[in-house]
């Protein structure tokens, strides 16, 4: 497979974004979201990232060591929010505060909050889309897993670009390496001399995850992309083709499906 033009059709297919626009990388360290940051940089796209430091321990901070050095190479800007320090407690305490009250696992909250900050420090950056590093495999992973819950419709706000949420406070999220193979991307990491972390935070509880990516990991190419093209097809009998409409945090003013979004229910502030 030739990773750079499946990524410039992919981009091309489902109009992620254009050189005028400023995008955000968000990136975690790992080898996914530096090659997302090094071809959007060698295509001409103007980026630059932003690492949401959880401050876990030496994993965070070799992933840390790992972002700057990227850009660094890549001569892109680079913002690091400090969870503790903007939150005012740190990942492991919310960890424990939001387990009182919700049968969550450590991976489940991490989730929430990413997305919220991600949202709001590219609204504070006043880019146009962020870009994330899902990949094939972890698309096809989070399809199936939904299937497997019965609820295919979670699916529905998902696919290369995040557009159907139509609310001005809400930045499209875009993943341009969506059809692209782990193991291929891995090897054009390794290839292009990218610095990134391969170890795994120990604090992950993504076990049915893992599950579900054992299986995934014995597909070919073939039948992981077929299992996302089918899964194009179902997706729009599944979703409901309005946009979907968000309202306001009444806590944080962040968009949200409900009065209050997931993180301030998590949290109460
Ligand atoms: Fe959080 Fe899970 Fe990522 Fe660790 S692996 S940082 S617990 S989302
Ligand atoms: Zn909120």
């Amino acid at each position: 497979m030739n990773i750079e033009k499946k990524f410039l059709e992919t981009i091309k297919k489902y109009r992620l974004c254009n050189k005028k626009e400023k995008i955000l990388v968000a990136l975690s360290g790992g080898k996914d979201s530096a090659v997302t940051a090094y071809l959007l940089k060698k295509f001409g796209y103007n980026i630059e990232g932003l690492y949401i430091d959880l401050k876990i321990g030496k994993y965070s901070d070799d992933c840390l060591n790992a972002v700057n050095e990227l850009c660094e190479r890549l001569k892109i800007k680079v913002y690091i929010y400090n969870i503790k320090e903007k939150q005012g407690k740190s990942i492991k305490e919310i960890w424990e505060l939001v387990k009182k009250k919700k049968d969550l696992n450590n991976c489940a909250i991490c989730g929430v909050f990413k997305k919220w900050i991600l949202n709001k420090e590219a609204r504070r950056l006043k880019v146009n889309k962020i870009a994330t590093g899902h990949n094939l495999d972890d698309e096809v992973q989070t399809f199936l897993m939904n299937v497997l819950k019965g609820s295919p419709e979670l699916s529905a706000n998902s696919g290369a670009i995040i557009m159907n949420i139509s609310d001005k406070k809400f930045i499209p999220r875009i993943k341009p390496l969506f059809y692209l193979d782990e193991s291929e991307i891995l090897k054009y990491a390794k290839k292009n001399k990218l610095v990134f972390v391969q170890g795994k935070c120990r604090y992950s509880q993504e076990s049915y995850r893992g599950e579900v990516r054992d299986f995934v990991n014995k597909l070919s190419f073939k039948n992981k992309t077929n299992i996302i093209n089918n899964f194009e097809n179902i997706i729009n009998s599944v979703k409901n083709n309005k946009k979907i409409k968000m309202q306001y945090c009444e806590k944080c003013g962040e968009p949200s499906r409900g009065k209050i979004c997931k993180k301030c229910e998590f949290v109460g502030f």
